[in-house]
């Protein structure tokens, strides 16, 4: 077991535990993960198949993922937004409890897929009215996201011999990608991307 002495979750400032954040992070990755809660509140563990991440802080308040490498893991050329990778796992560069559960367990979330490979599967739903809608749309329904377009835009797709139609717009935590209704995965791809790098 670790002890974290600074960690109090009856003292701290976050309306939410790390338990929490794991949940919130199991919800939006692709296939069945479980979350088995740590003493106190203060660590999880993110359990799906064989797989398995410690969700914890550390000494100096960093939010860290630990897990057993394999051999055939394959972490992207580009990492997601600030995760950074040591020996043992991977930790959140920056990360604090004011940026709120949705923002946070969407790192995890995405710090998991990095490992795994398996992106989130795109969520479709009927075109949001308001930027706040999306943002409502994806706290619910996970972060990567497709929808009807009335706007006459093309698909982002280099593969059309002439520019297409997009009739669909997938967004990524608000990153939007115009695409037809055959480029829909690689829509996604572009947008996890601009995310990413943004
Ligand atoms: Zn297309």
């Amino acid at each position: 077991m670790q002890f974290h002495p600074d960690i109090k979750p009856a003292e701290s400032a976050a309306p939410f535990s790390i338990v929490d954040i794991a949940r919130a992070a199991a919800k939006n990755l692709s296939g069945r993960w479980a979350v088995v809660p740590g003493a106190w509140s203060v660590n999880a563990e993110i359990v799906g198949g064989e797989r398995s991440f410690h969700l914890g802080v550390d000494e100096e308040g960093d939010l860290y993922l630990h897990y057993r490498p394999r051999p055939d893991d394959r972490l992207p050329d580009v990492m997601p937004r600030g995760v950074v990778v040591y020996p043992d796992g991977l930790f959140f560069e920056g990360a604090y409890a004011e940026e709120g559960l949705m923002t946070l367990s969407a790192r995890v979330a995405a710090a998991i897929e990095a490992v795994t490979g398996n992106p989130a599967p795109v969520i479709q739903i009927p075109a949001p009215g308001t930027a706040i809608e999306l943002g409502r749309a994806h706290a619910e329904f996970g972060r990567t996201l497709v929808y009807p377009t009335a706007k006459p835009l093309t698909c982002h797709s280099t593969e059309h011999p002439t520019p297409a139609a997009a009739g669909y717009m997938v967004s990524h935590l608000g990153f939007t990608v115009p695409t037809c209704g055959d480029h829909k995965d690689a829509a996604a791809d572009v947008a996890r991307e601009l995310y990413d790098l943004s």
